[in-house]
């Protein structure tokens, strides 16, 4: 058997049945890729179904304000891909009239959609013969094929394209394309796969060198940067606190928080409580200064390890305008701010 007729075959017996699997509709096809993006399934999958009970068409998704899809992905992380997602369905009803692009060379045009996805709704939803490289081909095919170029430089992910290209069953794309992810996440798996029943096992380089550990290789990534962070959670009287959004380029872009203090190190009470005798905030307010987590939470982002910690400031009247406690909840708000309104007791 070919190795494409093996994996297919692979796929047809292993595969879990999964909604974005029973549908070759782009729009879903679409929602499911962008989900599950730096995301596993178990974790992707509630989000995918709130979606499209929230959104069944793209319409729907177009028409929604961006602080209710924000909300909607709220503790998915990397942020930019909701806001993607959000303006990629504003611009297909309104300039394609919300029918998606049926090939890979419009679809790749679109905002937040690269080369594997544009791959995954070419070949899924049309058919078209376009090879997905993902994670799991990358460890599958490295493996198999024992290469050791890096998967994370150009010449890594220009090599595994090429090959992937060249397996693709000409006939049936999108299953192929299916089975070799799947074959990577439930056979060929990063930690310990269980090679006695792999259906490769024969021609397996890693398997035949053991060097399945060694593959496949990355680059070494840039050590994570980091920053403290300093949180001023007001609390009036008559129960308001100040939430902010984030503008700008970066992380939680058009996400709401607490006004926030970047700080070099990490701030003890008393230098905290000088700075903010000069704060804009609280210059001229009298207020009550506590601190609700001495040790910092290290919040863990791919780039960033943030070391955080909240600031209570009880005012008997906020100095802006602010948003009452009880609503707080309303706001997409980064997970690492959640987290905290979930705990501290208003
Ligand atoms: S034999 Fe093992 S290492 Fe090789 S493809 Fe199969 S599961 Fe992966």
């Amino acid at each position: 058997m070919t190795l494409n007729k093996t994996l297919t075959h692979w796929y047809s017996v292993n595969k879990r049945d999964l909604p974005w699997r029973r549908t070759k509709n782009p729009y879903f096809i679409w929602l499911s890729e962008i989900i599950l993006q730096q995301t596993k399934i178990e974790q992707g999958l509630p989000y995918y179904e709130a979606f499209v009970t929230k959104f069944p068409t793209i319409f729907s998704l177009a028409a929604a304000k961006e602080s209710e899809v924000l909300k909607l992905w709220q503790g998915l992380g990397y942020y930019s891909r909701a806001r993607n997602l959000h303006a990629t369905a504003k611009y297909v009803v309104t300039a394609l009239d919300g029918i998606f692009p049926d090939n890979y060379k419009d679809l790749i045009k679109l905002k937040g959609i690269g080369d594997y996805t544009a791959s995954a709704i070419a070949s899924i939803s049309f058919n078209e013969v376009c090879a997905v490289v993902d994670g799991n081909v990358y460890r599958a095919f490295s493996r198999y094929f024992g290469i050791d170029t890096p998967i994370n430089s150009t010449q890594g992910q220009k090599e595994f394209k090429a090959l992937a290209q060249k397996l693709i069953d000409k006939e049936d794309p999108a299953e192929f394309n299916q089975a070799i992810m799947e074959f990577g996440a439930r056979q060929c798996k990063p930690k310990n796969p269980d090679c006695s029943v792999c259906p490769l096992q024969n021609g397996c380089v890693a398997l035949l060198n053991n060097t399945i550990t060694q593959l496949p290789v990355k680059k070494k990534s840039i050590k994570p940067v980091k920053k403290h962070f300093n949180f001023l959670v007001f609390v009036s009287s008559d129960r308001k606190t100040i939430l902010q959004k984030r503008e700008g380029k970066g992380i939680w872009q058009k996400l709401y928080q607490f006004p926030l203090i970047e700080s070099t190190e990490s701030l003890s009470f008393n230098k905290m409580a000088s700075h903010l005798n000069t704060h804009e905030l609280t210059q001229a307010t009298l207020f009550t200064l506590s601190l609700y987590n001495e040790e910092a939470i290290i919040h863990k982002l791919s780039h960033q390890h943030l070391h955080t910690k909240f600031w209570i400031i009880e005012v008997d009247t906020l100095p802006v305008n602010g948003v009452l406690i009880d609503k707080t909840k309303d706001y997409p708000v980064p997970v690492l701010v959640s987290n905290f309104m979930e705990t501290f007791n208003f």
